[in-house]
């Protein structure tokens, strides 16, 4: 029997829902249910895709090439269970999906209105393909209380009679200010944002409050009886050092306790969980120590790296070292006098995925410095494409090198992609089509070679990594790209797509046209960002900093 579990949140935005979901769905696995988490979005854009990294962060991939809401990272990072493009369901696609059907004359003649067409619909987002699993985690984003959210709610409401009690439960998400002047922990909002709530017919059963310090007997009991939960439901989600550590500080409060007890299951045993004790124990006292540049444009925004920074932190684990990132605004290196004074201390230079000519040339003097300097580099898509373009003005004689992303150009040496095979089917493209959904998305095999260092990285020739997007690296290119001593040793299994880029003479520089972030876990560190996290970590151990080397 599935079951399922709604989470709301209320008073203020930022509570971190997607990490309370995800850990809560991390402690049920650890106690032997599979689980599977959804996510349900207010918004009214179809996806992500569209909008820009400074509004929404970051846009998580999923394997079937679904452009999500970045909290479907923290689900896959939390339970290794793969997201799918099912899985997260905005408003925009509901209503699509509902006016698409209207038009086609699917509802007989009936007036189309939210209460039954748009709730049903969300109701059918809700369950479909959830059979199987013992709990299905649905998170609602935005805060109760928001116009937008209302049919998601009632759809919720709705599903619960559905259902059964038996079957369906609701979480409410809130926060318990510190007031100092008072010295006391307030329950008020919580009163108020559960009361919205109660408004639209939805009880919550369990209350999980954010504060920074215990909540004191007299206050729980006074949330149980104002809330009408019981005292034990009501549950502190105290803030910690690293989100790794909620699982074990949820389940200390008892939070995987009363959710089995709803549903009548065992709860008695207690879980394992070694894991994340391991995890957390690791990030918080490492051994090691590694600085990373991240040289990118979406720096004041760290959503826009949600992902990275993770895979940066899982590469860390895997060295038992602290990765300190210095994220660097690309446009700041656009002067080549000011590289050397920005990255000269740092043990390792990444440059992430992007879009856009603005800040281009400071990624591409980056690249140069960490070739010039043998710095460990990892260039993920946009990052990878700059680097070849880079070899190509550097090395092989060609100062014009450009991307057609950036305008018309001599030497295209990345160019618009206009079809790719996705298994049996060729998918084209045109300049000027629709700009969402239609990147080369999700995941696609590549062929590795024989003896290269990614192959050496992975352990094996044939890989499966998430991709996003439009423009690729000119294989026209390849002889003089190769000659100038750069190595295409990842490609796409038809041989048309460069996948992977790296130089041989250096000691670890690697390009990939996909986003090994979105694959990592803190249990199973991404082979790419584990071995560039160890490159830079030697390199912290044993390189003289640059400045000193010049001395000697
Ligand atoms: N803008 C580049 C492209 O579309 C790179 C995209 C990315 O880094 N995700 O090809």
């Amino acid at each position: 029997m599935t079951r399922f579990v709604f989470i709301t949140g209320g008073v203020v935005s930022s509570l971190g829902k997607g990490i309370a979901s995800a850990a809560l769905a991390a402690l049920l696995q650890a106690r032997g249910h599979n689980v599977r988490l959804r996510k349900l979005d207010p918004y009214l854009n179809v996806d992500p895709g569209t909008m820009s990294p400074y509004q929404h962060g970051e846009v998580f991939i999923t394997d079937d090439g679904a452009e999500t809401d970045l909290d479907l990272g923290h689900y896959e990072r939390f339970t290794g269970v793969h997201a799918r493009r099912s899985d997260n369901t905005t408003t925009g696609r509901i209503y699509s999906d509902v006016i698409a059907r209207e038009r086609r004359g699917d509802y007989l003649g009936a007036t189309v209105q939210v209460i039954p067409h748009i709730t049903d619909a969300i109701k059918e987002a809700v369950v479909n393909g959830t059979d199987g699993y013992d709990f299905v985690l649905v998170e609602i984003g935005g805060t109760v209380g928001d116009i937008e959210s209302l049919p998601f709610l009632e759809a919720i409401r709705q599903l619960r009679n559905d259902l059964g009690y038996d079957r369906t439960m609701c979480v409410h998400l809130t926060l318990l200010p510190y007031i100092p002047s008072a010295g006391e922990l307030k329950t008020k909002p919580t009163q108020h944002s559960v009361k919205e709530l109660q408004n639209v017919g939805i009880q919550p059963q369990i209350l999980l409050c954010r504060s920074d310090r215990p909540i004191p007997k007299n206050e729980r009991q006074k949330i149980a009886n104002f809330c009408n939960v019981r005292p034990e439901a009501v549950i502190a989600a105290l803030d910690v050092d690293t989100i790794y550590a909620c699982p074990i500080a949820y389940h200390q409060q008892g939070m995987d306790r009363e959710v089995l007890r709803y549903f009548d299951l065992d709860f008695e045993e207690s879980p394992d969980l070694t894991k994340w004790e391991k995890i957390v124990e690791t990030i918080r006292h490492p051994k090691k120590e590694a600085r990373i540049a991240v040289v990118g444009k979406y720096t004041a925004l760290l959503d826009s790296y949600k992902s990275l920074t993770e895979a940066l932190l899982h590469g860390g684990i895997a060295h038992d070292a602290r990765v300190k990132i210095e994220w660097i605004d690309s446009e700041a290196l656009e002067k080549t006098d000011d590289v050397s004074s920005i990255l000269q201390d740092l043990d390792g230079i990444l440059v992430p995925g992007g879009f856009g000519e603005r800040g281009s040339e400071g990624k591409i003097n980056a690249i140069r410095f960490a070739r010039e300097h043998k710095i460990p580099f990892l260039g993920i898509c946009f990052g990878m494409q700059m680097a070849v373009i880079e070899c190509a003005r550097s090395l092989a004689n060609l100062p014009k090198a450009s991307s057609t992303e950036f305008g018309p150009t001599e030497e295209p040496l990345v160019a618009l992609m206009t079809e790719w095979a996705k298994g049996n089917e060729l998918l084209r493209r045109r300049e000027g089509d629709d700009l969402g959904g239609t990147m080369r998305l999700g995941a696609y095999t590549a062929k590795l070679a024989d003896g290269s260092r990614v192959a050496e990285i992975y352990g094996k020739t044939e890989i499966k990594e998430r991709h996003r997007h439009r423009w690729e690296v000119n294989l026209h290119y390849k002889s003089q790209l190769e000659a100038a001593g750069l190595r295409f040793s990842g490609m796409s299994p038809d041989g048309i797509l460069p996948e992977i880029v790296e130089y041989p003479d250096h000691p670890w520089f690697i390009g990939v046209q996909y986003h090994p972030e979105l694959l990592s876990k803190p249990f199973d560190p991404h082979p790419l960002f584990a071995g560039f996290v160890g490159a830079a970590v030697e390199r912290h151990e044993t390189a003289p900093f640059l400045d000193e080397k010049t001395e000697s």
